[in-house]
């Protein structure tokens, strides 16, 4: 991790600048006024107007951008090359990296720290559109349940679809075998919460794949095909038909939330998932480098104001 962080784009607010054009604009800037891409006009750095570096005039619309117009960055009085250095460390450890961990490893304020990380995670959200799964393909769905029950004691997973747990928050998510993750914090496990977020997300086509909850079963006849693995009879396989890939995934998700984030409030919990999801979306098993994994979410951050727009239009 350190060799990383010797790069130029993590010490110098200059050179992170530059990265950031190279990673959002990989056929030539884009003019965030009019969306034009193409040959705009570079206004040199230091003008007796004092231009800013990195200041683009378009050539279409005649307006002036950088490339961090309309994302998190363009106000943020901490240096780009620190907010590179906070993505990085987010995207390269396998349980994400806490407030107080960044602030104590970048020298920021907690404040500062809870404000990036949690910025960061919002561009980590999932915005495609595409249905998971299709023909031939294979989507499991399980739930899990994450903080404290009545008594004080930690989550067990043992008997939990007979106490479910009102109290506890919980967690929905859809993972295509060998493929992607998405998870949804909902307020309750049932036939009505759970049937809108598996039509939505999960093309018809589908192997469904869950253990016996009643919660799927209306829901799994939309598919092409529905197995259930009978939990609560210490079944855990049948052939192809598991939930192993959900838990597999759930272990890593409840390690990081115990290890890493200690507390995590239930307004704040659908971010934190959020964030697991990108780092298994972008998975090395995946072929994706830490360096990917963080240019990633780093797109994701400039991405975040078209996708505002876009949705509005419609
Ligand atoms: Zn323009």
């Amino acid at each position: 991790m350190a060799s990383h962080l010797n790069q130029p784009h993590f010490q110098n607010p200059e050179k992170a600048r530059e990265y950031l054009e190279r990673i959002q604009w990989p056929n030539g800037p884009v003019c965030p006024h009019c969306g034009v891409i193409g040959d705009h006009y570079q206004i040199a750095a230091k003008t007796e107007n004092g231009a800013r570096p990195g200041l683009w005039k378009c050539k279409d619309c005649r307006e002036q951008f950088t490339v961090t117009v309309g994302t998190v960055f363009e106000r943020s009085k901490i240096p780009l090359n620190v907010w590179l250095e906070a993505v990085h460390f987010l995207c390269s450890s396998k349980k994400g990296m806490s407030s107080h961990q960044l602030h104590r490893t970048l020298g920021v304020t907690y404040k500062t720290a809870w404000f990036m990380t949690h910025r960061i995670r919002k561009a980590m959200e999932i915005r495609s559109m595409e249905p998971m799964g299709g023909s031939g393909k294979i989507v499991e769905a399980d739930e899990t349940y994450w903080g404290t029950n009545a008594v004080g004691k930690r989550n067990k997973r043992v008997g939990r679809k007979i106490t479910g747990g009102a109290e506890k928050m919980k967690i929905v998510s859809l993972i295509e075998r060998d493929g992607k993750a998405r998870s949804f914090h909902v307020r309750n496990v049932n036939a009505k919460t759970l049937a809108p977020i598996l039509r939505g997300q999960i093309a018809p086509e589908t192997h469904l794949m869950t253990d016996e909850a009643r919660a799927y079963i209306t829901i799994g006849g939309e598919f092409r095909k529905h197995s259930t693995v009978t939990h609560g009879q210490g079944e855990y396989a049948r052939g192809i038909a598991h939930v192993n890939t959900a838990e597999s995934f759930f272990n890593i998700l409840k390690r990081g939330l115990i290890g890493t984030y200690h507390q995590v409030g239930e307004q704040h919990l659908q971010r934190y998932v959020s964030e697991f999801d990108f780092r298994y979306n972008n998975r090395t098993a995946l072929g994706v480098t830490d360096a990917q994994r963080t240019d990633n979410a780093l797109k994701g951050i400039g991405g975040k104001r078209l996708t505002y727009r876009r949705t509005h239009a419609q």
